[in-house]
């Protein structure tokens, strides 16, 4: 990707290996549209860290928004900080220079379990204690949002003194009331009473009870008294869920796109996507505010319109035509093949889009009905041909492997599906007389926290690695056709951390003090990590059940076994109350 490498030569130039220097190039590089701050009136300093490289921080909109929504407060002003690579001198803000302990507030953005390791280098190049409950008051209060902080906090939840659990724009106002009138906050009191925030967990104020005959499952979870029992999800509404980026610049991975939220929560219930519950219910951004920010975008800027099933809203093609209208070009985060109607097809080719990203999970029709994601292969096909008609030469394809109860029949249902693409992908390109690419990327499937399929495992590695190479085998040498199969270690740390618990902490930060792999910390602090990995239960106290989501467990439950009897479910309609979150 050409913006990857741009961002690794300037880390790589040894002018630019001093994390100072660097910074202000990126500096330089950004159009800011967070104006009329008056950040030397706020009295307190907080700093938001992400905790990987400033290209892939600045590609992220929940982390712009806290930034934005912190700069906003009036009281509070914020800078930011990232993963560096030299830390030898303590990690430092990209605004001011000033070093992470000097702040009273800093707040971690977390959207990746791979990340959490990052955590740990950032926190110990500042020589700030890992657990929350080793810092004094001479330390600033850290916290952490975002969606891997409510989707499952345990893993690292000891580390803060705070978590938001849900959404920004809903949790903000009242945590920033709590804290506004004090000049010098006063930590403890701080921590404590923002517990009777709803949205805000304490992590401190809960013990995780292991059983004595068998550490992987938990047999209790006790709080604090005057704690309460879980911590519960808070999100916006309608008019509050719009965001967009305030910052642009050439060196994030989103190279110079305006990214403009259209819609929060997705209503189609795909059973292995924990983004698709934990943001529910599906909220549409109003559409004057979407053409405003539209119309915000710079010269050489592209809007580039954010949601989970991009094209599901009801204003999406006045949307795209107000853009095009506009003069502004747009991509769209994510396509779903039964949106993809003339209209639209030709507004994206319009736009001068040349790679769809589409997801497609398997080709078999047994897995699709278990994964509620009921696409026949003969439309994906039909729709493959209709997008590359239209010149769009770019086409990729997401693919899902290692799934529950997978059998050798559905990966070849799968290799048919994408020799069947590649054959209409030609076959339609030489009549356009331009053959372009087509990417299939396939990655191992990880069981999430609140999801129907939490409840299974994650594959065996060795049979992954078999499954990997039948994937390979499979396509080799297909002409115009590109396989990628994700790193499967990588898949296996995240699966460790996506359903751990407070046990994974312990794992994560030994093997961090040790300089050790996580299943050779696992195994010296006498754990197996297959016992991570296994198939749960289903009447097991899960470690994520201090957090409510809104979703109960009893609706995943059903839903799991919905999938088990390859039933689907309907998506979100009016009138349904079926999952608990609509009231
Ligand atoms: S209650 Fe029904 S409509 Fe509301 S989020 Fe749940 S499934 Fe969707």
């Amino acid at each position: 990707m050409k913006n990857s490498k741009f961002i690794n030569t300037a880390r790589r130039n040894p002018a630019y290996r001093d994390t100072s220097g660097l910074y202000d190039i990126y500096l330089k590089s950004e159009r800011n549209r967070l104006e009329n701050l008056n950040r030397a009136k706020a009295h307190l300093k907080a700093v938001m860290v992400f905790p990987n490289y400033y290209g892939v921080a600045m590609s992220n909109l929940g982390f712009l928004r806290a930034y934005e929504l912190i700069n906003r407060s009036g009281f509070m002003s914020c800078d930011r900080a990232f993963m560096q690579d030299d830390l030898s001198k303590g990690v430092i803000s990209l605004e001011t220079r000033r070093r992470l302990k000097d702040y009273d507030f800093i707040f971690f953005s977390l959207s990746y379990e791979n990340d959490f390791v990052n955590i740990l280098s950032i926190l110990s190049a500042e020589k700030i204690p890992f657990l929350s409950k080793d810092r004094n008051s001479g330390f600033p209060i850290i916290m952490a949002g975002g969606v891997i902080a409510f989707l499952n906090p345990e893993p690292v939840a000891p580390l803060f003194d705070l978590m938001f659990i849900g959404e920004a724009e809903a949790i903000f106002p009242d945590f920033f009331e709590k804290i506004k009138s004090q000049n010098e906050p006063d930590k403890y009191e701080i921590i404590n009473s923002s517990a009777g925030i709803k949205g805000i967990y304490v992590p401190s104020a809960y013990d995780f009870i292991f059983d004595s005959k068998n550490p992987y499952i938990l047999s209790e979870i006790k709080n604090t008294k005057g704690f309460p029992k879980r911590a519960v999800r808070r999100w916006t509404d309608e008019n509050l869920s719009f965001s967009s980026s305030v910052i642009t610049t050439e060196f994030s991975e989103l190279s110079n796109i305006n990214m403009i939220e259209i819609e929060r929560g997705c209503k189609r219930g795909c059973r292995f996507c924990s983004a698709g519950f934990i943001y529910l219910p599906l909220r549409e951004s109003k559409i004057d505010a979407v053409n405003d920010a539209v119309s915000a975008t710079g010269e050489n800027e592209k809007a580039g319109f954010v949601g989970f099933g991009t094209m599901d809203g009801k204003n999406i093609a006045k949307i795209m035509r107000f853009s095009l209208d506009s003069g502004k070009n747009f991509s769209l985060s994510s396509v779903r093949f039964d949106c993809l109607d003339e209209n639209n097809l030709d507004m994206i080719k319009e736009s001068g889009i040349k790679t769809v990203t589409l997801g497609i999970e398997t080709g078999s029709e047994r897995l699709k009905k278990m994964l509620n994601k009921v696409l026949s292969n003969e439309n994906i096909i039909t729709s493959v041909g209709d997008i590359v008609k239209r010149g769009i030469t770019g086409i990729k394809l997401y693919f899902m492997f290692g799934l529950p109860h997978e059998e050798k029949d559905d990966l070849d249902d799968t290799l048919k599906l994408v020799k069947e693409i590649l054959k209409e992908f030609i076959s339609v390109s030489k009549a356009n007389k331009r053959i372009g690419k087509l990417t299939a990327s396939f990655s191992p499937f990880v069981p999430k926290a609140w999801t129907p399929l939490q409840w299974e495992n994650f594959e065996d590695l060795k049979i992954l690695r078999r499954k990997a190479a039948y994937i390979a085998n499979g396509l080799r040498n297909m002409p115009n056709l590109d396989v990628n199969i994700n790193s499967l270690n990588a898949a296996f740390m995240e699966a460790f951390f996506a359903r751990g618990s407070r046990l994974s902490t312990d794992i994560l930060i030994y093997s961090f003090l040790n300089k050790t792999s996580i299943k050779k910390a696992a195994e010296d602090k006498g754990y197996r990590m297959d016992g991570f990995i296994r198939k749960i239960g289903i009447g097991e106290l899960l470690p994520w059940d201090v957090i409510d989501q809104g979703v109960t467990k009893k609706y995943l439950l059903k839903e799991y076994k919905r999938a088990l009897d390859l039933k689907t479910t309907p998506q979100c309609f009016e009138g349904c109350k079926r999952c608990g979150v609509c009231a």
